[in-house]
């Protein structure tokens, strides 16, 4: 099966299947830091585009800044700011709550049991993480993995729209319901509102939110899992709509592995 192209469609040259590593934005002496050469290789299809490259410019910019943040209470106890990772020109943006201890230690959102699910729903639909770009509402690893409290939500929230300011994704999948009441500007819970794609304005432009279950809630209740594959699935269809690219055929695995956690791996959840 080939992937369904990810990168915008405005832009032919950006249509490939798998995107090269592109992890420009992670701040340096970061574990993604060292995969520039990928992030060469991405640029130089768009070396034409100006505007292109001095948006990404912007973004590893804005996340070299951001390493250094000290606006809320979390800057005290993190390890390091988990600013994101993935392709800088993607059109498919996830969003998920915040890092926990594995993302915390190795600067990656979505690592553990709960990426690896993440990982699978995407390979379900042909894509990988190089083909989307990953980001937390909060930057930083709340202690004890507890929930991040309104104010450093708050405080933390003008870096993702900043960032989806610069990404510029059509789609954007909110993953539970720290992201999804904060980028919808609604107070309904993901439970009400999964599957459900909506059109709203962020970063000036228009953009569609469609809101899933946390990959991590899902490792926990069969049923969930079973509904964040179904609303998975529609994906590729939401992303042909918004790129105007055929969405291919999709051959989705039933049944992604729950492999059973261990205590420090549900500590990395959240
Ligand atoms: S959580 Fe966000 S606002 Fe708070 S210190 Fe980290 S990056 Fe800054």
């Amino acid at each position: 099966m080939t992937a369904i192209p990810i990168a915008r469609s405005a832009a032919p040259a950006r249509l490939v299947a798998s995107f090269p590593s592109s992890r420009v934005t992670a701040p340096p002496g970061s574990p993604a830091s060292a995969d520039l050469p990928g992030a060469a290789a991405a640029a130089g299809a768009v070396a034409a585009d100006p505007e292109v490259l001095n948006r990404r410019a912007a973004l590893a910019a804005y996340a070299t800044e951001t390493a250094a943040c000290s606006r809320c209470r979390l800057a005290s106890g993190r390890t390091q700011v988990v600013f994101g990772v993935g392709n800088p020109d993607a059109d498919l943006l996830f969003v998920g709550e915040a890092p926990g201890f594995h993302e915390d230690q190795q600067g990656y959102p979505f690592v553990g049991q709960a990426g690896k699910l993440l990982d699978k729903l995407l390979q379900g639909i042909g894509l990988t993480r190089d083909d989307v770009y990953i980001a937390n509402v909060i930057k930083c690893r709340p202690p004890g993995n507890r929930d991040p409290q309104p104010d450093e939500i708050e405080a933390c929230e003008a870096h993702l729209f900043r960032q989806i300011e610069l990404i510029e994704p059509k789609l954007i999948a909110t993953l539970g319901n720290f992201a999804t009441k904060l980028l919808s500007g609604k107070p309904h819970g993901i439970t009400r509102v999964h599957g459900r794609q909506q059109e709203t304005t962020l970063g000036g432009r228009s953009v569609t939110l469609y809101p899933l279950y946390h990959p991590a809630a899902a490792l926990y209740t069969p049923a969930m899992l079973r509904t964040l594959e179904d609303d998975f699935r529609r994906i590729p269809e939401l992303l042909a709509e918004e790129t105007g690219v055929a969405a291919q055929v999709i051959q989705f695995p039933t049944a992604v592995p729950q492999a059973p956690l261990s205590a420090a791996e549900q500590l990395g959840l959240f």
